[in-house]
């Protein structure tokens, strides 16, 4: 509370945007978290709060160097939204959910190949699986930051997935995507093996996504 409650609009879009994920299915019950960039550290939902239940003052801050402000502890997975935001310059809003399609292609460490020129909205021409370590650990923020390296969005072996950008917004709106493009590939493997888009034509749509918005903040 106290020095960031002038933070309240934030606060407020981040308990909007955990309820929006629990009402469209991304996520269910307090599985999930969702943080976004402020001062030297950053706004992050509170651990094992029903999120119908959070208000703004639950919202904690934690910063950079690890200080935390708020009344309740900050979210299990801190660590990783922390160390994202601290290594990238280029996200301000991470979003972290269990949905159904992402998981089951993480559950079998699937990376998502370009078999939609979607894929570029994550950032490249594959989404990578982060390797399994347990939840809220600093192994597990290794593995995610690896599996980031110039990408917005990853798989989480045996846990769920990820999806982060320059607004929470955009976050919101990745995540949505990613979570449909694993359902498109889980459903074309059931077909066999599918076929996938050259890395150039990837090249090609990451350029134009550079000039249609996708690409910015
Ligand atoms: P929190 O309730 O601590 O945010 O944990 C939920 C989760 O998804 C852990 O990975
Ligand atoms: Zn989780």
């Amino acid at each position: 509370m106290g020095a960031h409650m002038d933070d309240l609009d934030t606060r407020q879009a981040i308990i909007d945007a955990c309820l929006a994920m629990n009402r469209s299915g991304l996520n269910q019950g307090t599985s999930g978290n969702v943080s976004v960039r402020s001062g030297k550290g950053a706004l992050i939902t509170p651990t094992a709060l029903p999120y119908a239940r959070m208000t703004p003052e639950d919202i904690v801050w934690v910063g950079f160097d690890g200080a935390v402000q708020g009344t309740r502890r900050p979210s299990s997975e801190w660590c990783f939204h922390l160390d994202l935001l601290r290594a990238r310059d280029d996200l301000n809003a991470v979003v972290h959910a269990h949905p159904s399609y992402c998981t089951t292609l993480a559950i079998h460490a699937r990376p998502i190949p370009p078999v939609h020129y979607m894929i570029a909205a994550a950032g490249g021409h594959d989404i990578r699986v982060a390797k399994y370590a347990t939840y809220g650990t600093p192994e597990l923020s290794a593995h995610v930051l690896a599996a980031m390296d110039g990408r917005r969005a990853c798989l989480m072996a045996h846990h769920g997935m990820l999806a982060a950008h320059g607004t929470l917004d955009k976050a919101m709106w990745l995540a949505t995507e990613v979570e449909t493009l694993a359902r498109q590939y889980a459903q074309a493997l059931m077909l066999g093996e599918p076929p996938e888009l050259s890395l150039d034509e990837i090249d090609r749509v990451l350029e134009k996504f550079a000039g249609y918005g996708i690409a910015d903040d």
